[in-house]
């Protein structure tokens, strides 16, 4: 199963991919994007996170 990864050196802490699937992503003590539950939301949500994050620090990892 792929799950959403973030790649914490690339985040800027926009929250743009917890606008889109808050149950998937949440936002740590440092300003950063972590993911708490890979399947929190629908795959379609997540994509969109991943397709909004305007520097590509999500992806899917198998
Ligand atoms: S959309 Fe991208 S840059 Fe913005 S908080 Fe999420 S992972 Fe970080």
């Amino acid at each position: 199963m792929a799950v959403p990864v973030v790649d914490p050196d690339l985040c800027t802490g926009c929250e743009l991919c917890v606008d889109a699937a808050p149950n998937t992503f949440e936002m740590n003590d440092d300003g950063i994007s972590v993911v708490v539950n890979p399947t929190g939301d629908d795959e379609d949500a997540i994509q969109e996170a991943i397709d909004d994050c305007p520097v590509e620090a999500i992806s899917w990892s198998e």
